[in-house]
């Protein structure tokens, strides 16, 4: 089995968690190699419970640093925070071409990351602006030439907080059951957004009947297994239709 590299292209600290700590764990304990990049922190937009309690913005940031480092260490994963700013999250050429200069160390088999749309934040649409585009650039033999160009990973959107409204419809569904109690316990690291615990709960066990009911019969999947819903963005090249 040949080693992957999964890159996760996150606008907040708490959204690689949520989204897609289950592909995070699923991918680590079989041994394959995931970056999780935070473009900025949710210091200002994402971490209402700590404001209230009186914090600074510094002290904000440093809350959300310690949670992200607790998570990518239940989840096996590396991270690398950029500390863009949020609300807005600014699309910029260095914050591109930091990103471009990750693509081309990780060398991704497999990109995750947000949606194209999403109503309630343009920080999320701005992340997959720049995760996508990034892509593209780190293709391209005249972009930085003295550093090796990478191929065509894969791009699957991870979900969004109000699917519905969020132009999302998942065409891959994704077994976690294995690794849940890593995805759940990651969970608990974000201490600031306590009410997205059961939520997220929630949204696995719902995806995860849903995986059940549309698996075939050589899966197996069980009745209480959780899931987590993609979209891909690029169409899926194979030899085979399975
Ligand atoms: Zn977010």
């Amino acid at each position: 089995m040949s080693r992957e590299s999964l890159l996760v292209i996150s606008a907040h600290v708490g959204d690689f968690v949520w989204r897609a700590g289950g592909a995070i764990a699923l991918y680590t304990s079989r041994g394959h190699a995931v970056t999780v990049v935070c473009l900025a922190y949710g210091e200002r937009g994402e971490s209402a419970s700590y404001w209230r309690k009186g914090l600074n913005l510094e002290q904000v940031k440093e809350k959300r640093h310690q949670e992200a480092e607790a998570a990518v260490k239940v989840l096996g994963a590396e991270l690398i925070t950029f500390d863009a700013g949020d609300y807005p999250l600014i699309e910029t050429p260095e914050l591109l071409d930091r990103l471009v200069k990750v693509y081309r160390v990780v060398r991704p088999t497999v990109v995750l990351t947000h949606t194209e749309r999403d109503l309630w934040n343009a920080d999320h649409e701005t992340a997959h602006s720049i995760a996508t585009k990034t892509r593209i650039f780190a293709q391209a033999p005249g972009y930085d030439p003295g550093t090796e160009v990478i191929g065509a990973p894969p791009v699957f959107m991870f979900e969004p907080h109000q699917t519905e409204y969020s132009s999302f419809m998942p065409n891959v569904l994704l077994d976690i059951t294995e690794v849940w109690d890593r995805k759940l316990e990651a969970m608990h690291c974000m201490e600031g957004q306590q009410h997205l615990w059961d939520y997220y709960t929630d949204v696995a066990i719902r995806r995860g009947a849903q995986a059940q009911r549309n698996s075939g019969p050589n899966l197996g999947l069980v009745a209480d297994t959780k899931g987590e819903a993609y979209q891909r963005v690029y169409p899926q090249v194979t030899t085979a239709l399975s």
